[in-house]
């Protein structure tokens, strides 16, 4: 008998469920901290965002910007998806080779490849290397004349367009350090670089104005400046533009105050306003790519932890603090990320207090929840932060020397252990004696 907590479910035992197993089992029989995934969730975005693109009728890539949470597990899901990912470091795209991922769906992206990875992205003939800067451009035009072979290139924009979000996230205004400007003519200038090199095809361009955000607005002047500039080119060079790519972005709720549209509602809007700005530019249709990282795994994700000591400070809320904290999710930490947490074998209980959830780690900062409604929690029990999915394991660290936690998938009733939990072995395996 399960029933509705907000979109989460609880069973008869009042405990919540994550992909039909009772979250408090998961947490006894793999240990605490540890990152569970509803897969059923991520198989379902990825399928919403390929739906609205059949029904729009346009050609189209549904690129996972891994970044959000890398493993072999993961791509994995999304290669059995036919999605695409993008990488964004020789770390990134060697666990994809693990996973037996297809190197033609793979998206090179980032400010400052090196030239180790540019030649492991040609050696494994990757399906495009998105363009960010001109020693770039060198770089890749040595390795390939040096190996002899090809590489299809986008080249990535900045539209001079932000987002309203956190200051942090914006990288589509003209001062960013990602890709070329258009204004000032660079982008123009690597267009003639790419065109003028026989072994680069290009292959379309590329802009991403952001994260989190949750206002088509961006997105559709974003794509109207793409199709707009496309269109240029194509009178001015004679080019045809194959690719539109506009990037991921969209957001996703975190907490009751959020209200986002669905992810797949961003990209109706921007299809259409494509479909639109292209008709009226008398262009070509080009295949529209996006690259969601957030939105496909954000909400699949679930943080566990064990309820440990408890600190009351009068005329301020509690600290209820659990096994984790910071070294799993430094996204509070680090620019002030809200999440919402049920106590998860109590899920059906009223809740009794008002607490603030801290971490373990030696930082004030290291709280991961200002102010969360719950039962009163005693030691022991499951807490469960919701939608932890995205950029929470992938920026894990060992701060205080303690272990990352392990990684479970769940899915159809089943739990699959995909990343281990690290050991205190595994943390001095790296260090060397110096006496
Ligand atoms: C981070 C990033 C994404 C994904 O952003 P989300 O907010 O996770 O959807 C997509 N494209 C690029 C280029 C990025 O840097």
């Amino acid at each position: 008998m399960d029933k509705q907590l907000g979109i989460q479910k609880i069973n008869a035992a009042g405990h919540l469920t994550i992909g039909g197993i009772d979250a408090a089992d998961l947490a006894h029989q793999f240990g605490t901290p540890l990152i569970a995934y509803d897969v059923a969730k991520i198989r379902q975005q990825i399928q919403n965002f390929n739906r609205v693109f059949e029904e729009d009728q346009v050609a189209y890539e549904v690129s996972y910007a891994s970044k959000a949470f890398a493993t072999v597990g993961m791509f994995q899901v999304v290669a059995q998806e036919e999605g695409h990912i993008d990488v964004v470091s020789g770390g990134e795209l060697y666990t994809a080779i693990k996973a037996g991922f297809p190197m033609d769906k793979i998206s090179f992206h980032g400010n400052n490849k090196s030239r180790a990875e540019l030649e492991m992205a040609v050696d494994h003939q990757i399906g495009v290397v998105i363009l960010d800067n001109f020693y770039e451009i060198q770089l890749l035009s040595e390795i390939l004349a040096e190996k002899d072979q090809t590489m299809n290139v986008m080249l990535r924009l900045t539209p001079g367009i932000s987002a309203h979000t956190h200051k942090y996230d914006q990288t589509g205004q003209e001062d960013s350090k990602f890709g070329f400007d258009i204004q000032s003519g660079q982008a123009e200038e690597a267009l003639q670089q790419v065109l003028a090199n026989h072994r680069m095809t290009m292959l379309g361009i590329h802009a991403h104005i952001g994260s989190q955000i949750f206002e088509v607005e961006g997105f559709v002047m974003a794509a109207n400046k793409l199709v707009d500039l496309a269109a240029d080119w194509q009178a001015k060079f004679g080019l045809n533009i194959q690719v539109l790519n506009v990037g991921g972005g969209f957001g996703i709720r975190y907490t009751k105050d959020d209200d986002p549209i669905a992810p797949e509602m961003f990209v109706d809007a921007i299809v259409k306003a494509v479909q639109k700005r292209v008709a009226l530019r008398q262009f070509n249709m080009p295949a529209i790519w996006i690259e969601p990282g957030r939105s496909i795994v954000g909400p699949a994700g679930y943080s566990l932890y064990t309820v440990g000591s408890r600190k009351v400070v009068p005329g301020h809320l509690p600290y209820v603090t659990v096994d984790g904290g910071m070294g799993d999710n430094i996204r509070p930490a680090l620019y002030q990320a809200d999440y919402e947490a049920v106590l998860a074998n109590r899920a059906a209980d009223e809740n009794e207090e008002t607490v603030r959830v801290a971490g373990k780690y030696c930082e004030s900062g290291d709280v991961l929840i200002q102010k969360q409604a719950l039962p009163k929690s005693q030691p022991g029990d499951t807490l469960a932060i919701l939608s932890t999915g995205a950029y929470g394991y992938s920026m894990a660290s060992n701060y205080n020397r303690n272990p990352r936690p392990a990684v479970v998938f769940v899915e159809n009733g089943q739990a699959k252990m995909v990343v281990k939990r690290e050991s205190y072995e595994d943390l001095v395996s790296l260090d060397q004696d110096y006496i």
